[in-house]
């Protein structure tokens, strides 16, 4: 089913879901699986497979001389995706990118959703490589996520990229889009932002979630900027407790978000980070009654492939 369907069917009480990333390469998707266990008893409608682009690595040779490799450290989102599928009966987001991706690579990966009955998909941009600074698209790939909403839209309406295909069937793909309350760090501007954000919606995009955030108050006032701008679907928080110290300074340079001084404050002066677990949680509690008490339609947690704390939160919310 699709995600606006389940929002819908749940006539306004907020529903709880969940990003997994997949395994690093070699290891069992038993790991997976022990982490979502738990997870189900709070009957999440979907939960998310983050898609992990292809790094660029260098070994040293012999004669000194550097040899690029090239790696995909955690493959697998596709048939995770069907793993839970066929085992939990949940829909299954996978992500899907422009980076690393040319069109034909896309319609492939689109149509082997479809094949396998995933109705969801998101869609991003996702992050340069992390050996350049700039993102580069493929050859004949898309530059930004607008574009390739279009592609997954043109796909829904049965336009595939060779236009002398015939009796070509039409997919079905409810597409979500990536929000930013702080701004995507690219972007020169919040406004700006939330213009080419309205660009997805125009192309097809019928839901948003945001990137995480720790002021409720940024969800607020991104929330009302959205809607001024005419962007009407649903826009549901994306939260992560903070789980290790190191993660203060950590955060905020990986995702360009900013912490609250008072968690701040609170994470300082904790003795280990069994103490900073707790912290995370309480805090990521106080900031989901919030958010449902202002009647989002869902809250999805950012897992990072460990549940103990996420099932922690839901134990107190859902
Ligand atoms: P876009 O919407 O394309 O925006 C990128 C930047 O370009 C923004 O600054 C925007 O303002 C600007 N822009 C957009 N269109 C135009 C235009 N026409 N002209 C000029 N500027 C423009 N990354 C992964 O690698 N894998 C994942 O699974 C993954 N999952 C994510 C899930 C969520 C909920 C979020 C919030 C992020 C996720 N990311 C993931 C990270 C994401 O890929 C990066 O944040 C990426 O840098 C931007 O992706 P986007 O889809 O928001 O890009």
């Amino acid at each position: 089913m699709k995600v606006t369907e389940h929002i819908k069917n749940a006539n306004g009480k907020t529903l709880f879901s969940f990003e997994i990333l997949p395994p690093l390469k070699g290891q069992h998707i038993d790991s997976i699986f022990n982490n979502i266990d738990p997870l189900m008893e709070f009957k999440p409608p979907f939960i998310d497979v983050t898609y992990h682009r292809e790094e660029y690595t260098y070994k040293e040779l012999e004669n000194g001389l550097l040899k690029k490799q090239v790696v995909k450290k955690r493959p697998g989102t596709v048939g995770i995706c069907a793993a839970i599928q066929n085992k939990y009966q949940v829909d299954a987001i996978p992500h899907i990118l422009c980076g690393g991706f040319s069109k034909e690579d896309t319609e492939n990966f689109l149509i082997d959703l479809d094949f396998l009955d995933i109705d969801n998909v998101m869609a991003l941009r996702g992050d340069a490589v992390s050996s350049e600074t700039y993102f580069r698209p493929e050859k004949d790939g898309h530059h930004y996520a607008s574009e390739l909403v279009n592609q997954i839209q043109n796909l829904n309406q049965g336009k595939y990229l060779d236009e002398e295909l015939q009796n070509s069937s039409n997919t079905n793909f409810c597409i979500g889009v990536a929000g930013y309350p702080e701004k995507h760090m690219e972007a020169p501007s919040i406004d700006s932002d939330i213009h080419f954000l309205k660009k997805k919606i125009k192309n097809g995009a019928t839901y948003i979630v945001t990137q995480m955030f720790f002021d409720n108050e940024k969800f607020f006032q991104f929330v009302d900027k959205c809607r001024k701008e005419g962007i009407t679907v649903p826009i549901i928080p994306g939260l992560k407790p903070l789980a290790t110290k190191k993660q203060l300074n950590l955060i905020p340079h990986r995702f360009k978000v900013d912490l609250p001084d008072d968690l701040i404050m609170s994470v300082v002066k904790c003795k280990d980070n069994k103490e900073v677990r707790q912290i995370g949680v309480e805090w990521c509690v106080n900031q989901s009654k919030e958010l449902i008490k202002r009647g989002v339609p869902l809250v999805h947690y950012y897992s990072m492939g460990k549940s103990d704390n996420i099932y922690e939160i839901a134990k107190q919310i859902f």
